[in-house]
């Protein structure tokens, strides 16, 4: 086996992610409405969630599906067949919009889902929610088929990505992924008259206990190298998933003031257009995107 879809350019047997895009796995398609409110409006947005991962962050909050040896009770579709199917069913009561979520690993399938799923009479707005660390190339052969794109941006230091990610380039590689994407898209998030967003770029940022350092870090980078114009997401949710050996201080939550320290270099760095979020949402899992703060 000899994988490009993602940087880590694998040539064993089983790759990294342990994915195979000859039976790509899904461990369900579902109607989210917790994501930013231009990705989810009120009925929600069918995100597709695809098992594997190939990052594999340490402190993963979806680490049953995204895990390299996913369990099969896990998995709830298999084959695109069915991966299209169950989407179309999720659209019929969701918002006109499909995300594929943690989809580097099965890349290649993104425009046949797309493609059939217009060959289907489904024209949604798509959305790739990616971890970040993906190849240009993957991204450009992509590009006709993604209407807005969702990055994270996790790390600016490679010691925290190799400790945490097993990616010691990721700050350079995403970075450089950020980059074409916002070169395909630019700083404008477009929406309609119901404010759905159909085109744009949003950066998501999670940050960490215990790595103020590196989220103030991250936030520079985007100003420096991408726009203040561009559409953050600072994310307060992290909690850490029981049954892991986590390192450094993942063990718990986001202290207030910690979070605080990053919405405040958020604006002095000239930041107005995205998100913040209530520290609550970190008990309960789900982002309180709801609670937007408009940026003024
Ligand atoms: S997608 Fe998976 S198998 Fe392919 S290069 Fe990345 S980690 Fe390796």
């Amino acid at each position: 086996m000899y994988c490009t879809k993602c940087p880590r350019k694998c040539q064993t047997e089983h790759g990294f992610c342990n994915a195979d895009s000859a039976s790509p796995e899904v461990a369900s398609v579902y109607i989210h409405t917790g994501e930013e409110p231009p990705l989810c409006g009120r009925r929600g947005i069918s995100n597709i969630f695809f098992a594997h991962c190939n990052l594999q962050c340490c402190y993963c909050q979806n680490h049953e599906i995204s895990r390299a040896t996913v369990d099969a009770s896990r998995i709830g579709l298999r084959g695109v067949d069915q991966i299209v199917d169950a989407t179309i069913r999720s659209l019929k009561q969701s918002e006109n919009m499909v995300g594929f979520v943690s989809a580097t690993q099965y890349s290649d399938l993104v425009p046949i889902i797309v493609e059939r799923l217009h060959e289907l009479g489904h024209y949604p707005t798509v959305v790739y929610n990616s971890n970040g660390y993906e190849s240009l190339e993957v991204l450009k052969t992509i590009a006709p088929y993604i209407d807005i794109y969702l990055p994270d941006y996790k790390y600016a230091f490679p010691d925290i990505a190799a400790r945490y990610s097993n990616a010691k380039d990721y700050p350079e590689v995403a970075g450089n992924a950020i980059k074409e994407m916002f070169n395909q898209k630019g700083s404008a998030l477009a929406t309609d008259e119901d404010g759905m967003a159909f085109r744009g770029i949003i950066i998501r940022h999670l940050v960490l206990p215990g790595q103020v350092e590196n989220s103030l870090a991250c936030l520079e980078w985007v100003a420096e190298n991408i726009s203040t114009n561009v559409h953050i997401s600072l994310m307060s949710q992290y909690y850490p998933p029981s049954g892991l050996d986590l390192p450094d201080q993942l063990g718990r939550t986001l202290k207030q003031e910690e979070y605080d320290k990053v919405v405040d270099r958020f604006y002095s760095l000239g930041f107005h257009k995205g998100w913040v979020q209530d520290l609550c949402a970190a008990e309960n899992y789900h982002p309180h995107f709801e609670t937007e703060t408009s940026f003024r």
